[in-house]
């Protein structure tokens, strides 16, 4: 499924004294299958970008279209785009409420209105993927890990079957294992699902190893799109948006040590 933001604006609190431009005039395509890598300054539009992907939020102007139609057209293209769209917010483990992990995963494909065997495939299909085996199954979420709990979540939203997975900040909060964790998850499902992925990271060093196209938001815009390559070449622009320099040296490194060729005068090994 390909989405396209036409000229897409969203501006929160219109007409107030709070008035926000939170996206102005954002045009671009995301197409099937890809691997995206959301990135930005706090505040530079990330998360009301995604929010409108799936229809949460609405556009103030502009048009949100998937295979080239309207998302907004009626309330069945609304419904079956949340449905085709899946948004694992940050911190999802919040979001777990059910006695068992198994009976949280199902209760989005439950309410889809599903045959019970098509539940049982997805819940164990999506818990498979993200690593959590049936020894988890009757226990309570909340007897889990902050790793666990957090793939759990996300499990549930994969249980729906979505053709887009986005997701925002998966790793915030998390220990180092429980970031390898989820992002192993993350790069299994794509490489093996095919889906298309939009991860909203703050980790320059996790989409560069991650994504095959980046998107630099700065101020509401889309300021620079291309590979990891393409943006990390850019470290100055990058420092001008807020995007910490010693993180773009770290992931110089990084690229170099994964075979890219990085001009040396502009990393240093030594922050790695
Ligand atoms: P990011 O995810 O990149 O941190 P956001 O999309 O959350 O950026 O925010 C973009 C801008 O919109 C910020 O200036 C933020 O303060 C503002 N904003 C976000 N959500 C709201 C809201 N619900 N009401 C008013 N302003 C908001």
């Amino acid at each position: 499924m390909s989405i396209q933001l036409n000229h897409l604006t969203h501006v929160y609190n219109e007409g107030t004294t709070f008035e926000k431009v939170a996206l102005n005039d954002v045009t671009l395509e995301i197409q099937t299958g890809e691997f995206i890598g959301l990135i930005g300054h706090t505040g530079s539009g990330k998360s009301t970008l995604i929010q409108h992907l799936n229809g949460i939020i609405s556009p103030s102007s502009g048009e949100i279209l998937l295979d080239g139609e309207n998302i907004h057209k009626d309330k069945a293209k609304l419904k079956e785009v949340r449905r085709r769209i899946g948004l694992a917010f940050q911190y999802p483990e919040y979001q777990l409420f059910e006695m068992t992990v198994y009976k949280d995963v199902a209760f989005g494909p439950t309410n889809l209105g599903l045959s019970a065997e098509q539940i049982h495939e997805n819940v164990v299909a999506a818990l498979n993927i993200v690593g959590i085996d049936e020894t988890f199954y009757e226990k309570s979420p909340f007897e889990l890990s902050g790793g666990q709990k957090r793939r759990v979540a996300i499990a549930g939203v994969l249980a729906m079957n979505p053709e887009v997975l986005i997701l925002d900040e998966p790793t915030a909060g998390l220990d180092p294992k429980g970031r390898d964790e989820i992002l192993a998850a993350i790069h299994k499902l794509h490489e093996e699902r095919g889906i298309t992925v939009i991860l909203v990271s703050h980790s320059m060093e996790d989409v560069a190893r991650l994504v095959d196209r980046i998107i630099v938001m700065h101020k509401g815009k889309v300021a620079m799109t291309g590979t990891p390559r393409e943006i990390f070449s850019h470290p100055m622009e990058l420092e001008q948006m807020g995007l910490a320099a010693p993180q773009v040296s770290y992931v110089f490194a990084k690229l170099k040590e994964k075979g890219y060729d990085v001009p040396t005068d502009i990393y240093t090994v030594e922050e790695a």
